[in-house]
């Protein structure tokens, strides 16, 4: 099977600066991607908000960020990646193209905004019909618009919206908000803010930009045109993730799918990481999911060769005696010192390996329980014994 260092899955913006890192790095990249290098923001008009670029068309920031990746000579593949396994501790890659096993993975794989599924939702895409005010509400200076759902994001974004826009109806299902009361109040005392209850969107219409809703009360089923330069669809997101299988069953989720990470990227599985929109995270923006993905590749670079050096130490050569201890355990670390120093004065060669951080090489090697002292030959183990003190470590050693 193909061996990779580190196999990141998606190219937009997470994933394409992972691998920027990861090449400088010197790691050997493998990115892995199933449409267009560049992610969302090759559907995104013009960007705005990308620091030292006062104005782009998001392809073009696309490709800038792919050209940026291929200088590092990172390798691209065209695939879809349809699952991940770990098979005896070994992370694989499952693709249309066949499996690959990874030493790290950082998941790149983004999020969708939820669509409406109406006419002319796709067809104005990018020509009115957005789903990110902060990206393009400040193209709707001075004009109506709409925005659409109830929830916490349609509200507080409409809020945001009567920044640029004169009047922003909120169309929403039912004859009330699901969102924070203080959202709502917000909302409601807002001149700018109008509420269209009882109403969902039949169709976008226009000539090349958008210029009315078709809309329908659910309740009377009266249809009615609401004339409006744009519209923002909040009706929620959710992470690319179909390819992590039932819920929970691999990396660990949020509410709603999200990954969960820590502030290094490590999801719950040593060795992923995740970085950009599929996170659980405040803010999801090109920025964001850059800053993601330079954390994800330098954590990954850690985890890598602290692998390597763990199989340097422990399963490449002939003889090795080993020494397991946890480094949250000051009896443990009391015991390794005291081992160092012995090692030291008499000779003898003992790999100190701190096992609570390589869980991956305790559970490898079937430690239950720390501290251990082992004997290896050629990344077998001769004896294995639980220590408590310095006596018992030289009584093995004798
Ligand atoms: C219309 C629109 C306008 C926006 N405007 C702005 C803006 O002005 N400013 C701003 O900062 N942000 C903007 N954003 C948000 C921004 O684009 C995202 O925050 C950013 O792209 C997230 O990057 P990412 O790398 O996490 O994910 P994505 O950009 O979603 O990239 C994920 C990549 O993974 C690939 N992928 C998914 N599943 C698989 C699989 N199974 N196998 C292989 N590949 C896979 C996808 O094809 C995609 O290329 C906008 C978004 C949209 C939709």
């Amino acid at each position: 099977m193909e061996k990779r260092e580190l196999v990141i899955i998606g190219a937009g913006p997470a994933g394409l600066t992972s691998a920027i890192y990861g090449r400088r790095a010197g790691l050997d990249v493998l990115l892995l991607e199933k449409g267009i290098p560049g992610g969302q923001i090759n559907v995104t008009d013009e960007i705005e908000n990308w620091p030292g670029v006062i104005h782009s068309a998001g392809s073009d920031l696309g490709v800038s960020f792919r050209k940026h990746a291929e200088h590092f000579k990172t390798e691209f593949r065209d695939c879809s990646v349809t699952g991940i396994e770990i098979r005896n501790g070994s992370k694989i890659v499952l693709t249309d193209k066949g499996e690959i096993e990874a030493e790290a993975i950082i998941l790149a794989t983004g999020a969708s905004f939820r669509k409406l599924g109406c006419k002319g939702e796709a067809e104005f895409t990018g020509g009115g019909v957005s789903y990110c005010a902060v990206c393009d509400g400040a193209f709707f200076e001075d004009e109506t618009i709409a925005v659409v759902g109830g929830g916490n994001v349609a509200v507080e974004e409409a809020g945001y919206l009567t920044r640029f826009a004169t009047k922003v109806y909120i169309i929403h299902r039912r004859d009330e908000f699901r969102a924070d009361r203080l959202a709502i109040e917000q909302a409601f005392s807002n001149p700018r803010i109008e509420p269209v209850w009882n109403s969902v969107v039949e169709s976008i219409e226009g000539d090349g930009l958008v210029q009315k809703l078709v809309i329908r009360n659910v309740k009377t089923n009266e249809i009615s045109e609401l004339p409006v330069a744009g519209v923002f669809v909040f009706v929620g997101t959710e992470p690319n993730i179909s390819y992590l299988g039932e819920p929970g069953s691999l990396v660990k989720q949020t509410k709603g799918g999200w990954i969960d990470t820590n502030d290094k990227m490590e999801t719950s599985v040593e060795g992923i990481f995740a970085a950009g929109d599929m996170r659980e995270k405040f803010l999801r923006q090109v920025v964001t999911a850059t800053g993601d993905g330079a954390v994800a590749a330098m954590a990954a670079y850690s985890y890598i060769t602290e692998q390597l050096h763990l199989r340097s130490v422990l399963i490449d050569p002939e003889h090795v005696f080993a020494l397991f201890t946890s480094s949250i355990d000051q009896g443990q670390i009391n015991l390794q010192t005291e081992t160092e120093k012995y090692a030291k004065e008499s000779g003898v060669k003992i790999a100190l390996i701190d096992g609570y951080r390589n869980a991956k090489m305790v559970e490898k090697l079937q430690i239950k329980e720390l501290p251990v002292l082992m004997e290896l030959k050629k990344g077998e183990i001769v004896r294995s014994v639980k220590v408590s003190d310095l006596a018992s470590v030289k009584e093995f050693l004798k």
